[in-house]
């Protein structure tokens, strides 16, 4: 079972009283617990969701339990106001006999350590392992365990549940929650006799459009920097233009850039967080270069595209070359010259010497020279992302050197057998992110151009997107967040 629920920044404290689950110990319930577990959506609406849970012992007589359930809901919200004004978090009140134990007793706060898991941080924090371990089960399915990150904060809160059969006089782990995004909070809350449930609460925050932009000095990202344009977002920006701009070559002092991207901010104002680029644009020696993030309702998928409707990814080849046939595969293999089994990281494609090889993709040479066992070999960088390499050439392609901007299918050097090789073939690799993948089974960057219906809806969507723009003033200076 999962609860969502969604707050919006324009009603007020929302984001300081989302949910709270309030404890309720009845005066006198020496023998018996009232669980009331109010949900507010704000401190000035009623409940919207109030769940009244009666967990009587055999003593309590039934009658007085609903007495006090009817009541309850009353002292609950009052208790709610109250509590809203702590920061940020979300609180949990105590409405106790006399004897009971204050607010601070029953709420922990724990930092994650390198090394933790959910259940370190739990059981460190002095919750019972069976209680952790089921709070942590309803917790996964709307958290990844793996996405727990150093400095977060998980907080706890106990209570005295006398329903719980063993040790009833321990503290009892009534919820754990924790706080995944600046907008985002995630909580397992425990109902008696149900267990936990998983909670997950959205603060809606306002969107804001900013349009920024420059002239660049040295570099993209530093003259991005100096205009206060955050470092996700100059990221981004770097990424959408990899495929058709050479950040290390091409950009001359002088040449400008523009992007028009979301961010947004709670009630206050204040910026939380960075959105999208949605759209940006580059003038590269006078030359203007403008993408949009456009979503293709056909398959759902979200891109950049210029402004003919091509997206800006530019597919790799997975096989740069013509007339040629796949030998060897990637993967595990008995070496052909060496004797023993190691891991083939490319595929070798069969062809007669002096076959022409083809640059795969859009991109600067890094390296094109002798390389060991890899004989003649060039390998090409073609964003931030992807590399693709070529080896065992007879000879390199007409201005095929270190820093040479090659286009896709650009003859960059013809097959041979030099370095460590049985015969004339093409021992091609892909890198992504560093490493070698199979390029025949791989997904590799697809680019798509549109047409027919979903062309005009483009056309539509720029042109309407260009007046938005327009009309926001373009801002040299923007404040950060941090
Ligand atoms: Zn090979």
């Amino acid at each position: 079972m999962l609860k969502r629920i969604k707050s919006s920044a324009q009603t007020g404290a929302i984001g300081k009283s989302l949910l709270m689950p309030v404890l309720t110990t009845v005066a006198g319930g020496a023998v018996g617990a009232l669980l009331v577990t109010t949900f507010l959506t704000g401190p000035d609406k009623a409940p919207t969701d109030l769940t009244v849970s009666t967990t009587q012992t055999q003593t309590t007589p039934g009658t007085q339990a609903t007495e006090n359930a009817a009541a309850a809901p009353t002292e609950t919200e009052e208790a709610t106001a109250e509590i809203s004004e702590k920061e940020g978090e979300v609180a949990v009140a105590a409405y106790v006999a006399p004897a009971a134990k204050n607010l601070n007793e029953l709420t922990k706060t724990v930092s994650v350590s390198k090394g933790d898991t959910l259940m370190k941080v739990l059981t460190r924090a002095g919750a019972d392992r069976t209680e952790s371990y089921e709070a942590i089960t309803a917790l996964n399915e709307i958290f990844d365990p793996r996405s727990l990150k150093i400095g977060q904060d998980v907080t706890l809160y106990f209570g005295m549940d006398d329903a719980r059969e063993s040790d009833a006089t321990a503290p009892s782990l009534i919820r754990v929650s924790l706080k995944e995004d600046v907008d985002r909070q995630l909580a397992a809350v425990r109902t008696p006799g149900e267990g936990f449930t998983a909670q997950e609460t959205v603060l809606e925050l306002d969107r804001k459009m900013v349009r920024a932009g420059g002239v660049i000095q040295s570099s993209l990202f530093l003259s991005a920097a100096q205009a206060g344009i955050p470092t996700k977002t100059i990221v981004d920006l770097i990424r959408i233009f990899s495929y058709d701009v050479d950040f290390q070559r091409e950009i001359q002092p002088g040449d400008s850039f523009e992007v028009y991207f979301e961010r947004f901010a709670d009630e206050n104002g204040t910026i939380l967080k960075e959105g999208s680029i949605l759209w940006a644009s580059m003038t590269l020696s006078g030359k203007e270069f403008s993408v949009y993030r456009f979503k293709t309702d056909d398959d759902g998928f979200t891109d950049y595209y210029d402004e003919k409707g091509r997206s800006v990814k530019k597919t790799l080849m997975r096989t740069p070359i013509d007339g040629a046939r796949l030998t060897s595969g990637f993967g595990k293999r008995k070496h052909p010259t060496l004797g023993y089994t190691k891991m083939h990281r490319g595929v070798d494609f069969g062809a007669r010497s002096g076959t022409p090889i083809m640059a795969a993709g859009n991109g600067t040479v890094e390296f094109a020279a002798r390389n060991g066992g890899y004989g003649n070999y060039v390998r090409i960088r073609h964003n931030s992302e992807f590399k693709t390499a070529y080896a065992h050439m007879r000879k390199f392609g007409k201005g095929v050197r270190k820093g040479a901007r090659v286009k896709q299918g650009q003859v960059i050097g013809y097959v041979g057998t030099t370095g460590r090789s049985t015969g004339p073939h093409l021992h091609y690799e892909v890198h992504k992110d560093g490493r070698q993948i199979n390029p025949l089974s791989v997904k590799l960057p697809a680019g798509r151009k549109l047409g027919g219906k979903m062309l005009a809806a483009f056309n539509a969507y720029t042109g309407q997107v260009r007046q938005e723009v327009a009309g926001v003033e373009l801002e040299t200076q923007l404040a950060s967040i941090k």
